[in-house]
């Protein structure tokens, strides 16, 4: 039997339940969660947002643990072995999206909590192709949150071709914007950050941006005029989207990780600069692993404040007050 937290509704809190998760598949993998990163879909998936939640539904979906049994099938993986596991925890390997290394965008891809249950448990499974390694030089401790935020962040600059010599803008200072910072920094962009919050200007520097605007301040946006390759939004609040289509180059990229609920600009201005608005699901297989490997030599990793799986309640609180910086990772102590 694993042990897991879940929360019988949308409304109530999470509670220790036990259940029976059937025998393993021979291409799965179990996983004895030891980290557990808290992620604003768990929050989403919990109230039901997204019309997909099961209850009781367990959350966790940015795992870090160690490989407890194999499947039969299962090749190039060992009993013992430090791996995660995000958002995505199989696919069918066989369609177009699968078999052109975007198996994130696979039709019938599984996500780890959607329809089974996730890593707020004592073990998780997932098919072994989404069972990725961690390397040395990653700690399990706080490398939970690369799984889902950080791949989510770091997908954009490869899928945009980013150079060393771009520019690159970041809105928002939170969960996603504070790992965004650091890759565009060790990607070796010069790199702007947008933030309501002016008390972050100290963090954010530390984090990797050369220029902190406030969005409070009028002429914030009008100053960086056709300056940026990519504006990358890891906000979901609505914007004034022709301002920062605006703070982009001829050629720029406005690619949004943050879920706005919609976007509105004017197209004239998009065709004279041959300007893009895009979005991006996580990443693929082969991306996450070369995340984890950036990671590892650039020394990136999120920022954590850490909490016993048991105070899962607690810990949820701070993620609904928005207080987390800047992201939680839960340690199982059953
Ligand atoms: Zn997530
Ligand atoms: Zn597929």
């Amino acid at each position: 039997m694993f042990k897991a937290y879940a929360a019988s509704s949308s409304e109530s809190g999470f509670e220790v339940i036990e259940f029976d998760p059937g025998p393993l598949g021979a291409d799965e993998v179990e996983v004895a969660v030891e980290y557990c990163g808290l992620c604003h879909s768990d929050l989403s998936m919990k109230r039901n947002e997204w019309n997909m939640t099961e209850y009781p539904f367990v959350g966790g979906h940015e795992v870090a643990g160690r490989i407890e049994q194999l499947g039969s099938d299962v090749q190039g993986l060992e009993v013992g072995q430090r791996v995660g596991i995000g958002w995505t925890s199989a696919s069918c390997l066989r369609c177009d999206q699968c078999q052109s290394g975007y198996q994130n965008r696979c039709p019938t891809a599984e996500g780890t909590i959607v329809g089974r249950h996730g890593g707020f448990a004592d073990r998780v499974r997932a098919q072994a192709a989404w069972t990725i390694p961690i390397p040395e030089g990653v700690d399990s401790v706080d490398c939970g949150p690369l799984f889902c935020g950080g791949l989510t962040v770091f997908n954009p600059f490869v899928e945009n071709s980013i150079l060393p010599t771009a520019r690159v803008a970041v809105i928002g200072i939170g969960g996603l914007g504070h790992m965004a910072l650091q890759f565009a920094n060790a990607w070796g962009c010069d790199v702007t950050v947008f933030s309501t919050s002016p008390d972050k200007e100290e963090e954010a520097r530390q984090m990797g941006a050369h220029q902190f605007l406030s969005t409070r301040d009028p002429q914030a946006l009008e100053s960086v005029v056709g300056k940026f390759d990519m504006v990358l939004d890891t906000v979901d609040a609505s914007l004034d989207w022709d301002a920062y289509l605006a703070t982009l180059r001829p050629g720029g990229k406005l690619h949004m990780v943050g879920a706005a609920e919609k976007v509105e600009a004017t197209v004239f201005p998009m065709i004279m600069g041959q300007k893009s608005i895009g979005a991006s699901p996580t990443g693929s297989i082969t991306r996450a692993k070369e995340m984890l490997e950036f990671c590892a030599r650039h020394q990136i990793k999120p920022m954590v404040e850490n909490f016993a799986m048991s105070d899962i309640n607690t810990a949820f609180q701070r993620l609904i007050d928005g207080k987390a910086r800047y992201r939680i990772v839960l340690k199982a102590d059953w």
